[in-house]
């Protein structure tokens, strides 16, 4: 597959800029292997609709829209092959070690580096493509971010003095994308499972599990299922986390994000 990016100076969001492109393509025309990128988002949006910040210049703010070769059920799968994409591109172009959160999160010290929202746009009654909305800080410092996001958000600029080209990175993140689809698609989950887990920052560390920002658990992260849900060990048994937010226990004992 040959990626085409198509350039934007402000969109409301690169994945609605997505869908509207899927909605009116027309019959003859692909979009898979389209990349649509954005200089700012006015409506940059993360999982369950929250806010994603994402103002001029200042990060990588893209959509990858593929069509996926797997079942409905595997298709949440492709956000673990998106997250460890962008965690290998930045080990590729950086001197920094980017660790995974489940489901979709990469981190840097800790902290939010990028955020991704996988959709899914069906274009016919039995077709649909997949928008991997990915979006990551590179050249904020700390006050750029909004005062709640100041000890929650990283950039790279922020955890490294190296300078990033965003089209370096940008070219790199999709380079591994396309090994990680088809791996995903030839192989199925195991390999790039087997991948996030070498990377992740929450497996084996003891975590809470939210949903809509209750508190429903706490209990050792300790697996990831076939299908992409997270095992958590409790006092109560082994709890199957599929939609749910999850924060890691930091030194002080509290659960940072
Ligand atoms: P996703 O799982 O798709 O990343 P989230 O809902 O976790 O979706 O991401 C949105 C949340 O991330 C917001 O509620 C906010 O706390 C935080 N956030 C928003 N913008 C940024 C940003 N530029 N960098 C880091 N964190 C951000």
């Amino acid at each position: 597959m040959q990626w085409q990016t198509i350039t934007f100076d402000t969109l409301d969001s690169t994945n609605l800029e997505a869908k509207r492109m899927i909605q009116s393509q027309t019959a003859a025309q692909s979009l898979h292997g389209t990349v649509i990128t954005a200089e700012s988002q006015t409506g940059g949006k993360g999982r369950l609709g929250r806010a994603w910040e994402s103002p001029k210049g200042t990060g990588l703010w893209f959509t990858a829209i593929i069509e996926p070769h797997t079942t409905l059920a595997e298709a949440s799968l492709y956000s673990f092959a998106a997250a460890l994409s962008v965690a290998e591109a930045i080990s590729q172009t950086t001197d920094l070690e980017p660790k995974l959160k489940w489901p979709n999160d990469v981190l840097l010290n800790g902290r939010k580096l990028c955020g991704i929202l996988l959709e899914l746009i069906p274009y016919s009654k039995t077709a649909y493509y997949l928008a991997i909305g990915i979006g990551i800080n590179v050249y904020q410092a700390k006050e750029d971010f909004p005062p709640d996001l100041q000890e929650k958000a990283i950039s790279l600029a922020m955890a490294s003095n190296q300078h990033v080209d965003r089209m370096t990175l940008l070219d790199a993140i999709l380079e591994q994308l396309q090994k990680n689809c088809t791996l995903l698609e030839t192989q199925g989950f195991a390999p790039v499972r087997e991948q996030w887990i070498a990377q992740s920052a929450i497996i084996g560390r003891e975590v809470s599990v939210q949903q809509y920002g209750i508190p429903l658990y706490t209990g050792i992260a300790e697996d990831i299922a076939i299908d992409g849900s997270l095992l958590v060990r409790t006092v109560d048994g082994l709890q199957t986390v599929t939609a749910a937010d999850v924060s890691l226990r930091s030194q002080d004992g509290n659960y940072s994000f």
